[in-house]
């Protein structure tokens, strides 16, 4: 088997763009850094990293006949928004179960970003009050036996479509992509900085890596900035599931520990809850390079990516792809930290 094997409904535009940021890499004065855009890669509200893995969902959602995607995420989560972004896409119902992951109450945080959109595409998004967990969840198979007794024939996608068994295909798929445009943009990145939660993103992007390693590729280091702040469970599920996506597109051999890295530091205590260093990200992020990033994830993987290049341990002679994973609708949540 190979990832070729695997059926694909395409849900974005093609490949994601590359392009420097000139700017930030001068700031920092070390390495090259670069960045891959996920953010901008699909029409389908705003698109973002599921939007990638639902590619490789959405053949089994059409074999299975069902009429409505269940779901499951925080208030804000950006997952449950492309969730039902493809649901409408597809002409079927959507079911969300939106839960109270983050600790974070201001005024019109179940009214905006993500939810907002959610509601706008027709989905049925309830809000649960349940606190952060990336396993499968009651609330979710109780979604699930809902629809079904309403008689309806639902299909269900767990938390960031990660424990879904084709949940990492997408990024396995983003590791051949980048290689595509390495050869057109001649050159290599040898540091791929991404930000990982639910894990399937960085997991895909293991496996894809490995695999073309063993054809003759050159050794890169993989590097997943914990956004979770619950650090073991996510390192689990990341090698759990970057083994099954590798035993998939066909690697004949275990991936090694050393392959999974999974760094702590920029999380703060607090899944949701931005912390000093990810707000001087997106501010960095956004003065020098106009790139949005969020304050639950992208603006921690940007903090880790910021620290990690200029202590040197991602050396001057680096070029560094950074995986901007979206997430941006979330921003509007968290508006009172930046009001003036
Ligand atoms: N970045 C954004 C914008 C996300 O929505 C998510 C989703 O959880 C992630 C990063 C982390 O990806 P994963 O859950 O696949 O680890």
């Amino acid at each position: 088997m190979s990832l070729a094997d695997f059926a694909r409904y395409p849900l974005t535009f093609g490949p994601s763009p590359v392009h420097p940021l000139r700017r930030l890499t001068e700031h920092l004065g070390g390495a090259q850094v670069w960045a891959k855009r996920e953010d901008v890669s699909s029409g389908l509200a705003y698109g973002g990293n599921k939007t990638r893995k639902l590619e490789y969902i959405v053949p089994d959602v059409l074999a299975s006949g069902a009429d409505t995607l269940v779901s499951i995420g925080g208030y804000q989560s950006n997952h449950t928004r492309q969730v039902a972004a493809v649901a409408a896409h597809l002409g079927l119902k959507c079911r969300l179960v939106q839960e109270h992951w983050v600790n974070w109450d201001e005024p019109g945080y179940t009214d905006v970003g993500n939810l907002l959109l959610s509601r706008v595409m027709g989905a049925d998004s309830r809000l649960d009050p349940a606190g952060f967990d990336i396993g499968i969840r009651a609330s979710w198979t109780d979604a699930l036996r809902e629809v079904e007794e309403a008689g309806g024939t639902p299909y269900g996608i767990p938390a960031g479509a990660s424990e879904h068994p084709l949940g990492g295909l997408g990024f396995a798929g983003w590791a051949y992509e980048v290689a595509q445009q390495e050869r057109e943009l001649d050159v290599f990145f040898d540091t791929i900085v991404v930000c990982t939660v639910t894990g399937s993103t960085h997991a895909g992007m293991i496996a894809g890596f490995a695999a073309l390693e063993d054809a003759g590729g050159r050794p890169r280091r993989v590097i997943g900035i914990d956004a979770s702040a619950t650090l073991e469970k996510t390192r689990d599920q990341v090698g759990r599931i970057a083994r099954h996506t590798a035993e998939l597109i066909g690697l004949e051999r275990v991936l090694r520990d050393d392959e999974i890295t999974v760094l702590e530091g920029w999380a703060g205590d607090e899944y949701g809850v931005p912390v000093d260093s990810t707000l001087e990200a997106i501010r960095l992020s956004g003065r020098l390079e106009a790139m949005i990033i969020d304050p639950v994830y992208e603006g921690k993987s940007m903090a880790g990516l910021i620290d990690l290049v200029t202590s040197g341990d991602i050396g001057p002679d680096s070029t560094v792809l950074y995986a901007h994973l979206g997430g941006q609708p979330a921003l509007n949540a968290y508006a009172s930290l930046f009001a003036g």
